[in-house]
């Protein structure tokens, strides 16, 4: 009926298929997944949780929702989950919620250096609702543990917060705990400790770094990103009696009716990250990552290394251009990319001298180790402006034209 949606879905569709999709966050959900989520459980109104509903009828949401929990407690190896938050800044606002009031402090990484707009961006309501204080990354551009134990003695904050958007190195959340611990047995205080895994999550899920489940009291995450699930949030814990807490800061704290349709996309997520499949996936996204890293660093590069589904090229000092006009001209050939910040960034935020760049989604359509290399050489052409558009956009037409149909997957 509506010629107008239906034609930019069409052109959205194409514009996922034609081009290569480098932008870390992103990722492609299976069919599976999409039909969950436009399913009629849209139309049910189920507020509170399984069993303990304000409304009739629930008899098979609270079925669907019942599995999503069991299988999120299953796929993190924890005894507690929620899985009603809308997106992962709906997780963090109930998180925060749930460990400390109003006005306490939190401590978390410089936004420059890869935190979230909800770690304490003046914009968002978290540096509204509570007092921020930061810690900083090392020279290498790594976390700098001993400077992030001597910030907490300096601040004493109440919540300590790990987990990033751009950070391409893995994070020893076991470490983090011991310095929370000891500061705690210190100063004689209770410091929380709460990892926000967003953008970390399949390779926590596919076993392939330290799970943040055993060391912090809460963790929270997005489902759309490395999981590869519908785009929401999630929040796991292994303490039952924070979970109470937890339960009630999603509901009515922050949020009304939970999304049932989109709970029964991140059941079947859930269940499709538990198969040895997504283990060799993620495996991929981490080989290909480094691939294209290792190319643009023969290539002459200024690049961050990688550790896991990301890395940060510096496209100041590799090629004279800034963050912004390096997503443009990539843009203009089909390779979607986000400017950043770097870790020792000399620019403001409108520009940066960086662009982030992942490997989640084009491994899911079926990216090679060759293709992780042959993205490479394709940016640094780009970027050097040698080779005239129209050769550009044929070489990244030939890569992607082996790649999976995004609607097939
Ligand atoms: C993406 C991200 C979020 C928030 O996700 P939304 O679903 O966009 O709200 C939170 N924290 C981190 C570290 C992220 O990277």
């Amino acid at each position: 009926m509506d010629q107008e949606i239906a034609f930019l879905i069409k052109k959205e569709e194409q514009r996922q298929n034609d081009n290569i999709e480098l932008i870390a966050s992103e990722n492609y959900p299976s069919r599976d997944v999409r039909e969950a989520c436009g399913s009629i459980l849209m139309a049910k109104y189920a507020e509170g949780y399984p069993y303990k509903r304000y409304y009739g009828g629930c008899e098979y949401v609270d079925e669907v929702e019942t599995l999503a929990i069991e299988r999120a407690k299953a796929l993190f190896h924890c005894n507690y989950a929620n899985v009603q938050p809308h997106s992962g800044s709906q997780a963090n606002y109930a998180a925060y919620h749930a460990l400390i009031p109003n006005g306490s402090k939190i401590m978390a990484l410089t936004l420059n250096d890869g935190g979230h707009l909800t770690h304490g961006s003046p914009v968002s309501f978290s540096s509204a609702t509570y007092r921020f204080c930061f810690y900083s990354l090392g020279e290498d551009g790594r976390i700098d543990y001993e400077g992030l134990q001597r910030r907490l003695y300096e601040e004493e904050p109440d919540l300590l917060l790990a987990g990033y958007s751009a950070y391409p190195f893995s994070i020893d959340f076991k470490r983090m705990r011991s310095i929370v611990d000891k500061f705690n047995l210190d100063k004689n205080k209770h410091c929380f400790f709460m990892v926000d895994m967003a953008h970390i999550a399949g390779i926590v899920a596919a076993g392939l770094t330290q799970n943040p489940c055993d060391y912090a009291d809460i963790v929270t995450s997005t489902t759309h990103k490395t999981l590869r699930g519908p785009r929401g949030g999630l929040i796991l814990s292994n303490d039952l009696e924070l979970g109470k807490k937890i339960n009630s800061a999603v509901f009515p704290y922050t949020q009304g009716g939970p999304l049932e349709h989109i709970i029964a996309g991140k059941a079947i997520c859930f269940l499709e990250d538990s198969k040895p499949e997504f283990k060799d996936y993620m495996a991929r996204v981490l080989e290909n990552t480094k691939a294209c890293n290792d190319e643009l660093s023969r290539l002459g590069c200024r690049v961050s290394g990688t550790e896991n589904h990301l890395f940060l090229l510096d496209v100041l000092s590799s090629y004279g251009l800034n963050g912004k006009e390096a997503e443009t001209k990539l843009g203009e050939i089909g390779v979607t990319v986000n400017k950043n910040m770097i870790h020792d960034d000399t620019l403001p935020p409108s520009k940066c001298s960086g662009i982030r760049i992942g490997f989640a989604a084009a491994t899911s359509r079926g990216a090679s180790l060759e293709d992780a290399k042959g993205v490479a050489r394709l940016i640094d052409a780009c970027l050097k402006g040698k080779e005239s558009k129209e050769e550009l956009i044929n070489r990244r037409k030939a890569i992607v034209s082996s790649w999976a149909d995004v609607l097939s997957l």
